[in-house]
């Protein structure tokens, strides 16, 4: 693994030319039929091309865990054959990391504290004015922003399932929160920190995130570190039109792995043969890791969950 020490200062760090993807859920509860086909396309994904997989579990945001989600998410994907390949990785062990990495930035003059409410920003519209941006650091509880500028900005990424993305067709952004006011690392920043010390060099996860790409662009590029390749698909949706979530019970029928799988194909645009209904667990994960085509996966999933 490496450390932010061992990098060369002021020259682009390059990782090796190593295919290796990821699946990071939060622990809050265990993984639904959403999350099912997001960690089975980014599992084929890199697996068709001969790469490595693996989970890292997102503990950071402690009021949102539940316990014991975590080794029900693991038993739950071991079900479905979909095994890391590295031991699990789980955010809480790093946190001496994300604060070396914070250093970094601090030091860069990259950084300010942040008091504002979400009230606050609700009442000037949602979107945050940089207004502390000039505020002296006190150390106090405050939130720390990354000041976003003309040098870090990163407005444009190519994605792997909807091409070039551009930041102006998406709400405008301003400095976001690279560390929470309960001392929590925010998610943008810490997942960052992650894909990087794990060498993740593709990202495919759900497209709610792929707004938040461009500001873990602007993080890479702050640190000066490498970016992995993103991707992203649609999310499966429930009957009200919604993101499909875990607060939606339990749609995942335990007894059926090889129809759940089956399914999760359907929907990810891979026309699986219909015998495959009845083959076995492993049968389908083979059978879909040879014939995986990522440019077969729809923009928009045309099936809700039932
Ligand atoms: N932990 C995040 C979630 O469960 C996903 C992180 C990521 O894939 O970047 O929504």
């Amino acid at each position: 693994m490496l450390s932010k020490k061992e990098l060369p200062t002021n020259t682009q760090y390059k990782h090796p030319k190593k295919i290796k993807g990821r699946f990071a859920p939060t622990p809050s509860g265990d993984i639904h039929f959403g999350s099912l086909v997001c960690a089975l396309a980014s599992y084929l994904d890199v697996k068709s091309a001969g790469g490595i997989w693996v989970i890292r579990i997102d503990d950071l945001d402690t009021p949102r865990l539940k316990d014991g989600a975590s080794e029900q998410i693991i038993e739950t994907l071991d079900h479905y054959n979909l095994i890391s390949d590295e031991p699990i990785y789980y955010q809480s062990d790093h946190l001496a990391t994300y604060r070396e990495f914070l250093n970094d930035l601090i030091a860069k003059n990259l950084t300010y504290e942040c008091e504002c409410t979400r009230k606050r920003i609700r009442s000037i519209g949602g979107i945050y004015d940089n207004k502390c941006r000039n505020r002296k650091i006190k150390n106090g509880r405050t939130s720390i922003r990354l000041k976003i500028n003309d040098q870090n900005e990163v407005n444009t990424f190519s994605d792997g399932i909807y091409g070039l993305q551009q930041k102006e067709s998406y709400r405008v952004s301003r400095d976001f929160i690279i560390s929470r006011k309960d001392d929590i690392p925010s998610y943008e920043y810490s997942v960052v920190i992650d894909d990087f010390i794990q060498e993740i060099s593709y990202v495919l996860r759900g497209k709610d995130l792929i707004f938040s790409t461009f500001n873990q662009l602007t993080l890479q590029k702050s640190l000066n570190i490498d970016a992995p390749e993103y991707a992203h698909i649609p999310l499966v949706m429930n009957l009200k039109k919604r993101k499909l979530s875990k607060s939606d019970g339990a749609l995942l029928d335990k007894k059926n792995f090889s129809m759940n799988l089956y399914l999760a194909l359907e929907l990810l645009g891979q026309n699986p043969v219909e015998e495959l209904k009845s083959a076995t667990v492993s049968e389908i994960i083979n059978s879909a890791t040879i014939n995986w085509k990522r440019e077969n996966v729809p923009k928009v999933f045309n099936k809700h969950a039932t």
